[in-house]
């Protein structure tokens, strides 16, 4: 043990050491923390997740993203693997265990273990959960928060439920990295008639040369973020006029501002666009008001 806390090797740092994951029933050393080879989660991405904010250590918004996370799992026809309540107490357990004050808690949810088959597997099997939760430098986010963040277009190319928070994700991922080798950090997805759908990991936003914010309607064509939800409720507490509409890429290529919004990065402001500067390239003022209001209209427990 003391040998490998000694490795200077990272990620296997003495912090990384101490954390804790929650695996189907225990808490368990992360670095040993394993699900089953025929878990479907692995083999056929048959699950769903959830990712919610801790913060100063407690969780943001936890009613809405154990809706979220009852509702995937219904469109999925996954059972819910313990009560609600249940559920909330290993939350609170994982993130204490971690002693974790301002962070993330990653939580999976798949249709089980057993034998390869694309067809649900025989009733009876149950579901698996992974519960992760890790400290984040709230400094590094916020000193991105006020340099702003480059993103670029790619063809939307995911599966027509992307409304359900399930962990198939590879279009996202190969998004993800497509704006990675762009020197960007989001990637929006484009629709056929040139709208923007969302960030592969966040909502898309834009505030037009008039003033209005700008948002796809959270319909089949987007995740229904938890945080465009509440910053819904500060634009409206703002007296900002919101218009709930699909916008194209020149939209926002002339927009005054942009931005992001997902449980990790609140409110995330855009300063370029495939190259572009958004308005002065600066983070804009709507998007910096949004961001610093936001905490107070999520729910803490
Ligand atoms: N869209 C996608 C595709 C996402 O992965 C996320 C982040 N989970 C979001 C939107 C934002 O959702 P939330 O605000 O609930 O984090």
């Amino acid at each position: 043990m003391v040998g490998y806390a000694l490795r200077a090797n990272p990620p296997y740092t003495e912090i990384s050491l101490s954390r804790i994951a929650y695996v189907n029933g225990r808490y368990v050393p992360h670095r040993d923390a394993c699900v089953h080879v025929e878990d479907r989660g692995y083999q056929f991405s048959d699950g769903v997740y959830e990712v919610c904010e801790v913060r100063a250590a407690r969780l943001v918004d936890e009613r809405r993203h154990m809706d979220r996370l009852e509702r995937s799992l219904k469109e999925l026809r996954i059972s819910m693997p313990m009560p609600r309540s249940a559920l909330a107490m290993v939350l609170r357990e994982t993130v204490a265990r971690n002693r974790v004050r301002d962070g993330i808690l990653y939580l999976q949810i798949t249709r089980g273990v057993a034998r390869r088959d694309h067809a649900f597997p025989p009733p009876g099997t149950l579901p698996s959960v992974v519960i992760t939760a890790k400290n984040y430098d709230l400094d590094r986010l916020e000193q991105g928060a006020s340099e702003g963040i480059a993103v670029i277009g790619v063809p939307e190319n995911r599966w027509p439920r992307v409304d359900i928070k399930s962990v198939s994700l590879l279009p996202n991922v190969l998004a993800k990295q497509a704006a990675r080798e762009a020197g960007a950090k989001e990637a929006w997805f484009v629709d056929a008639e040139g709208r923007v759908t969302e960030g592969s990991s966040s909502n898309a936003w834009i505030v037009t040369r008039e003033g209005a914010v700008v948002t796809r309607p959270a319909d089949f064509g987007i995740l229904r973020g938890i945080t465009r939800t509440v910053v819904l409720d500060v634009i409206a507490a703002h007296g900002l006029t919101l218009e709930e509409r699909a916008f194209t890429m020149e939209e926002a290529y002339a927009a005054r501002e942009a931005f992001v919004t997902s449980a990790t990065q609140f409110v995330m402001p855009v300063v370029r666009i495939d190259g572009r500067p958004v308005g002065n390239g600066a983070p804009g003022l709507i998007a910096s008001a949004l961001r610093r209001d936001y905490h107070d209209h999520a729910e803490t427990a």
